[in-house]
């Protein structure tokens, strides 16, 4: 019988899930299908039991219930624990649920393999606070950034995840208006804000020696966060399609055992996307 995963949330006809692990599928020569699934506010775990009583294998969690997922997982990978939300659960056959959170490991992946840019002796800023950012600040430090600076609309949000891995040195939190003339060489977008087309109150001296200017939020034109920093002098600017991609090549290797080659899909979702060497 053909294996069945999917994505979970609330919208989630957006979703390009489908799609991308359709491509991973034919790439890999693996059998499966996978669909979205609309869960109802307050109605996560019916959803996902339901799921998993007609055969599901695994699942993928969007807005707004990586918090529940984490919650309902027995077992957690560190990344996830890190982070306190999960992106991807993965059902074995004795009723156990793991949980997983992919969004790091998305990220780096794109910044280092597709972008071209390394990571490591970095001075980066995370503007954000909330799910994406705690998913991402584990990863980037595990990369060996020589500081990592968050801020948030809401700072205390920022200082409290700051925290949470203040056994790495260089790890600080606050507000925007803290940055005053500090420069970074990769400035990281995690907040929502492009999707309402605002911009971020980042100081123009923040991009001044910026190789690269990434928002998470993806979108077929340059975000508001991209073109104010191509504006400021960043060198390089993305959305995060990459991200959305890598990070569900991570899910696919989760479930299936095989690492599927996210770039080959990322140029397929928006041709003329072309792989870069690292520098
Ligand atoms: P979330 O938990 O709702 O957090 C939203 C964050 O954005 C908070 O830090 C919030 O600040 C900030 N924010 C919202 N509007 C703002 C504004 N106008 N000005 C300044 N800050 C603002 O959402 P999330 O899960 O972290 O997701 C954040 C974004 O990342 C979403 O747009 C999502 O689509 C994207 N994302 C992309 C990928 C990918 O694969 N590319 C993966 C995950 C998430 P406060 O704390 O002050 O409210």
């Amino acid at each position: 019988m053909t294996d069945r995963y999917g994505v979970i949330g609330n919208p989630v006809a957006h979703s390009k899930g489908p799609q991308i692990h359709a491509a991973f599928a034919r790439q890999t020569g693996q059998d499966l299908r996978y669909e979205r699934i609309l869960a109802p506010l307050g109605g996560f775990v019916e959803a996902v039991r339901a799921f998993r009583a007609t055969g599901g294998r695994g699942l993928n969690v969007t807005l707004p219930f990586k918090i529940e997922a984490c919650a309902f997982a027995k077992e957690l990978t560190d990344r996830a624990r890190d982070a306190g939300a999960v992106n991807t659960l993965s059902f074995d056959d004795g009723g156990g649920a793991l949980g997983d959170n992919t969004d790091g490991a998305g990220l780096v992946a794109d910044i280092t393999l597709r972008l071209g840019v390394a990571l490591a002796g970095r001075r980066v800023l995370v503007a954000g606070a909330g799910g994406a950012a705690r998913g991402i600040v584990g990863p980037l430090l595990a990369s060996h950034v020589a500081e990592l600076v968050i801020v948030n609309r809401s700072p205390e949000a920022a200082r409290v995840l700051a925290a949470r891995h203040a056994q790495h040195a260089g790890v600080s939190g606050g507000a925007f208006g803290d940055l005053d003339d500090r420069g970074f060489d990769v400035v990281i977008n995690a907040t929502s804000a492009s999707l309402g087309g605002n911009t971020l109150p980042l100081p123009a001296p923040v991009f001044g020696r910026c190789v690269l200017a990434y928002d998470l939020v993806y979108a077929d034109q340059p975000t508001p966060f991209m073109r104010a920093a191509s504006a400021r002098g960043a060198a390089q600017v993305s959305d995060g399609l990459g991200m959305l991609v890598a990070q569900a090549a991570e899910s696919f290797l989760l479930w299936r055992g095989v690492r599927p080659d996210p770039l080959p899909v990322m140029a397929e979702l928006r041709p003329g996307c072309a792989a870069i060497a690292p520098r």
